[in-house]
């Protein structure tokens, strides 16, 4: 299965561009769009989730036509939005059942072993009779990737799923997303890179509405070996140094400002080479 985003551009009544021609291939597995907020994300997202009309661009699920064939699509997808509002006050069983009736599912039998199958796979079982107003925020998530789970989609679209979540949270939500099957695309859109490196086999950072990078993480971080510098700065001299040179972060460790600047050769100045990561190639490209 593959996802094939051609030339999509959505400008809103406001005048936001918030999707520039955006082009992607996106093949099964783990994908990370990568982009700081209001990066169009969402707007993104949402348009595959057939929620929204784009202006202009095509989208194919293989053969189907993603911004016509509206009903195909919502067969063959599952949707965490950023904004997951269903927070009843009925127990999560009863509201995952009801999800599920909503999606069509009529046999009662094979409703309830879906549902209970589904409570166990995201370790939710034993808080199965809990109000999901009642959970933590991880635990919203995990309900949320289950109700995202139900009729076993095929495009899986998860918005922002770990913003707000510690990282005990995190972790176990990372756990979670890698079980979903290898078959199946899953897209996870974030701004936080972390998400990207450690799950994602391919991905894609936009920002501004545009493509700026599209592949594989690794490939990211390769095309800016050796170019990228660190030095220990003291914070007044913050300002100076990003006037001189292409900062491209600026991370507090032990209270000091350790800075990472992009520059072909070896700066001098005191600064030593590093090994670009990810957080590089992000910052390198939204910082153009
Ligand atoms: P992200 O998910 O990356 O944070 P969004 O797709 O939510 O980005 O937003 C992209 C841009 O479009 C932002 O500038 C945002 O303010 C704007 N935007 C999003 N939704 C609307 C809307 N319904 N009306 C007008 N502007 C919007």
């Amino acid at each position: 299965m593959q996802l094939t985003i051609r030339n999509l551009s959505k400008t809103y009544p406001n005048g936001v561009k918030a999707l520039d021609d955006v082009s992607l291939d996106i093949p099964t597995g783990m994908y990370g769009l990568l982009g700081p907020n209001g990066a169009g994300k969402s707007t993104l997202m949402r348009t595959l989730a057939t929620l929204q009309e784009a202006d202009s661009g095509t989208a194919f699920l293989d053969e189907i036509d993603v911004l016509q064939q509206k009903d195909e699509v919502r067969r063959l997808l599952g949707y965490l939005p950023q904004e997951f509002g269903v927070y009843a006050r009925i127990s999560a069983q009863k509201m995952l059942d009801h999800l599920a009736v909503l999606k069509g599912f009529s046999n009662n039998r094979e409703r309830k072993e879906m549902v209970d199958a589904l409570l166990q796979r995201v370790n939710l079982w034993d808080h199965k009779k809990k109000a999901v107003s009642s959970y933590s925020g991880g635990m919203r998530q995990r309900f949320g990737i289950a109700q995202a789970l139900l009729g076993d989609p095929k495009l899986i679209i998860v918005d922002e799923p770990t913003a707000g979540l510690d990282p005990g949270e995190r972790n176990r939500f990372y756990n979670l997303l890698s079980e979903i099957g290898e078959n199946v695309i899953v897209i996870l859109s974030t701004h936080i890179v972390e998400d990207v490196r450690e799950l994602c086999s391919n991905m894609a950072i936009i920002h501004q509405g545009r493509v700026q990078y599209q592949g594989e993480p690794h490939a990211a971080t390769s095309a800016l070996d050796g170019k990228v510098w660190r030095k220990s700065i003291s914070k007044a001299e913050i300002l100076d140094y990003q006037n001189r040179f292409h900062v491209i972060s600026n991370k507090l460790v032990a209270g000091k400002p350790i800075i990472h600047i992009l520059n072909d050769e070896n700066p001098g100045d005191g600064f030593v080479a590093t090994s670009p990561d990810l957080e590089d190639v992000f910052f390198s490209k939204i910082l153009g």
